[in-house]
């Protein structure tokens, strides 16, 4: 079965635009918590960008020098980035979980971490300790006036959006159970039915020799408004879906899960997950209609996905736009991911699947070969017929590298346009941020974090969406760095 990758090794390694140890300075913990108005600045914050940029990502990469082995692993820290009359403030806060009180308080790791942290006392130590860390680290929302801190296999905290205190677990008013997972990937969608008004869609995994997939939608209020789980065959391993008016879509990679060196104390729990390159990818698709309880499947070529674009109806098509891997890397016990070989894996690349509900085919094509990861788009666009897609990307048209760059992809014109803070400089996610009152597409501003090796501090990098050639219009030097994180959200409010 031929995989997602279409990628040529070139026959000469090109120059390599980032040097590992320059990459790897990015991965520092930050202990200390700030809170200051940002004063050295490049360039000009547009007044009319006004709001929050949220950010959560690892904050900690080790428990008082004791490493923790993936940065997935790591406690979970909210960087808040303000921006007011063209002015910014940034504050962090470590995020006070249950797990990470407890460590800090005992100055050692007393948790495995899902993607092999373990503890002190090798496999006597961690054999039959099956107790999830809730690290709270991978995606931060505003929903319905609460801020929440989302990881994706137990429940949300929730924080104060203007101290950035913790404040606890928060269960939707008895909707989820104590430590019932909530995914660390809802999707906003901007009108729903009848109504026009926003609502937030989610979904949780319940792995199993079957897999139950809940979907959550929340209104503009924050109240679930409903919750219907769906059993689909076989164990899953996703980490995100994509949504239309009437779907939502999951893939689900074609993996195996052997809990036995899980269980034995010998790997993390992720660390046990296997690609299975000889089997389908199988789309699942899940009306949002809680009445309809019909689960359709279709299945397609083998390869990996852990994030979608966006997804919208077109006739009796459904189209999807994912960044697809030709396999899962597998973390080994014994590496160290700060060694990881970029040239040894393949790319992340943007594919299109054009599903055909009736007829239950697939169609595919590549949309961008360049390395990426990260997709954003105009918030109003989730679920719809869109033009532009934003995404964080290697320097390097060929190959696989760590994100240097922002990519800019007309997928009308096919026209693309590169920002690169190569070759001292490393990317993030970047969100984009609509102009006030505008039409087009892409009248906004993408705002990104961008770790500089040089200094070893981090940037917020404002660019003009419309027109990435202009450089950058400013760069926001933070007094310190801020360590690679996962996700984010920009609201309008500010919290000062
Ligand atoms: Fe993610």
């Amino acid at each position: 079965m031929q995989s997602f990758q279409l990628y040529e090794r070139a026959s000469t390694v090109p120059e390599k635009s980032y040097t590992r140890a320059s990459w790897q300075a990015g991965y520092q913990s930050l202990k200390e918590e700030f809170d200051y108005w940002i004063s050295d600045i490049e360039g000009e914050i547009p007044p009319e960008l006004h709001g929050t940029l949220f950010r959560n990502g690892p904050g900690l990469l080790d428990i008082n020098g004791q490493h923790i082995h993936h940065p997935f692993d790591g406690d979970g820290m909210i960087s808040r980035v303000t921006f007011i009359d063209g002015r910014a403030h940034f504050s962090n806060r470590h995020i006070r979980t249950t797990a990470y009180l407890e460590e800090q308080k005992a100055g050692k790791i007393l948790y495995r971490g899902v993607f092999g942290t373990q503890k002190p006392g090798g496999v006597l130590a961690n054999a039959f300790d099956f107790r999830l860390k809730n690290i709270a680290n991978t995606n931060v929302i505003y929903w319905g006036g609460k801020l929440l801190a989302l990881w994706e296999a137990a429940d949300p905290h929730r924080l104060d959006p203007y101290t950035l205190e913790t404040l606890g677990t928060e269960h939707f008013n008895g909707v989820l159970s104590e430590g019932e997972a909530f995914s660390a990937h809802p999707r906003f969608d901007p009108s729903y039915g009848d109504s026009g008004m926003p609502r937030l869609v989610n979904f949780s995994i319940k792995p199993g020799l079957s897999t139950t997939i809940t979907i959550f939608e929340l209104n503009d209020k924050g109240e679930v408004v409903s919750k219907h789980p769906h059993s689909v065959p076989g164990f899953a391993f996703i980490h995100d879906f994509a949504i239309t008016p009437n779907y939502c879509i999951f893939f689900q990679n074609p993996v195996t899960f052997n809990p036995l060196p899980f269980v034995l104390g010998m790997r993390g729990a992720g660390e046990c997950i296997k690609f299975q390159p000889h089997q389908p990818t199988r789309i699942i698709i899940i009306s949002r209609n809680p009445k309809q309880k019909e689960v359709q499947i279709i299945e397609t070529q083998s390869g990996f996905v852990f994030h979608h674009a966006n997804a919208f109806e077109m006739g009796d098509e459904v189209v999807v736009d994912s960044i697809c891997y030709e396999s899962l890397p597998e973390v080994e016990p014994e590496s160290d991911f700060r060694e990881v070989d970029f040239d040894a894996l393949q790319p992340g690349q943007l594919w299109r699947f054009n599903l055909n509900l009736q007829q239950k085919t697939v169609q595919r094509k590549l949309l961008e070969s360049q390395c990426c990861e990260f997709p954003t788009m105009h918030p109003q666009k989730v679920g719809r017929p869109y033009r532009y897609l934003y995404m964080g990307a290697a320097h390097a048209s060929l190959g696989n590298a760590p994100l240097q760059a922002f990519l800019k992809v007309d997928l009308e014109s096919g026209k693309r346009q590169l920002w690169s803070a190569a070759p001292h400089g490393f990317a993030s996610e970047p969100i984009f941020v609509p102009c006030p009152g505008s039409e087009r597409e892409d009248d906004g501003w993408i705002v990104g974090l961008v770790y500089n090796s040089t200094h070893h501090r981090s940037d917020v990098v404002i660019l003009d969406a419309k027109d990435f050639e202009r450089g950058a219009i400013a760069k926001l030097h933070l007094k310190h760095h801020v360590p690679y994180g996962l996700h984010g959200n920009f609201v309008s409010e500010c919290f000062l």
